[in-house]
């Protein structure tokens, strides 16, 4: 019964956000590998073959500017101030949509960097321009890629953290499918994995802390982006980004992480 609510849900989407945690990027490029970057770009156009509109959300700004300073001037700066982690970010962003950009070229499709804050949510001007910007790449077929614009953004107007910032790009659109793709395969409520959830309970918050695979996995920003979901009547998953293969699965109804929808 509700995977026949989950497959009807998911037969009705136009638009795929798929957003990356830092834990699942920096790897690959401390260990100067690519090609998890390009097989991303592979099942984005397998979506756009399906005739989905794909949006991706990324973080690694900060990771990725860790990495280059590091090798750099063999710093590591584990205590970093709120000025050296906007510069870390800055040096790391152009890192990130180098690394996107590359890889996506060699699969033939054009990544294009959007860096945004809050107030270009809810300024009403500004996310009109966003939608335009994105309505008019998805008719060229290239792939926005996303991060908040960490370099400026100051505590009034930051999101903190992508999952709540890609849960308002999702919700720009009225039938949006969610991916959180992080270290851990799903929620977690002692000690086992929750397949599906349909409405975010104090009780759920408190196992927020709860990680499979000895990942912490920021889940509470994760549900935080679950309730905005949950509350516009959209769908979310949270699932592994080590096997980018788990986006078909779940686009074709698996259990392959924990869904939310209602
Ligand atoms: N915007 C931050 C970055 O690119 C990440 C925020 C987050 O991880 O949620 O490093």
């Amino acid at each position: 019964m509700q995977n026949n609510t989950l497959k009807q849900r998911l037969s009705k989407v136009t638009h795929v956000v798929l957003k990356f945690g830092t834990g699942v990027l920096t790897h690959h490029i401390e260990q100067n590998r690519s090609r998890y970057f390009r097989s991303i770009a592979r099942e984005c156009r397998l979506l756009q073959e399906q005739g989905k509109k794909v949006v991706i959300v990324t973080s690694g700004a900060v990771g990725f500017g860790r990495i280059i300073l590091s090798r750099m001037r063999s710093l590591s700066l584990p205590q970093a101030t709120v000025g050296e982690k906007q510069a870390l970010a800055s040096l790391g962003q152009s890192l990130l949509i180098d690394t996107y950009r590359n890889n996506f070229a060699r699969e033939k499709l054009a990544a294009a960097q959007i860096l945004v804050t809050r107030i270009d949510f809810t300024n009403r001007q500004h996310r009109q321009n966003l939608k335009a910007t994105l309505n008019q790449l998805f008719a060229w077929g290239a792939v926005p890629v996303i991060n908040e614009n960490d370099a400026v953004a100051n505590e009034e107007i930051k999101f903190g953290d992508n999952d709540n910032l890609s849960a308002d790009v999702a919700l720009l659109f009225p039938h949006t499918l969610l991916i959180l793709l992080t270290t851990v395969d799903g929620f977690y409520r002692n000690g086992e994995k929750v397949p599906h959830i349909d409405r975010i309970t104090q009780e759920l918050r408190r196992h927020a802390g709860d990680a499979g695979n000895g990942g912490t996995g920021g889940m509470i920003t994760k549900l935080q982006a679950a309730e905005k979901m949950l509350k516009a009547g959209q769908t979310m998953a949270i699932a592994s980004g080590q096997d980018i293969r788990v986006i078909r699965r779940l686009l074709a109804g698996e259990n392959a992480g924990t869904w939310f929808y209602r």
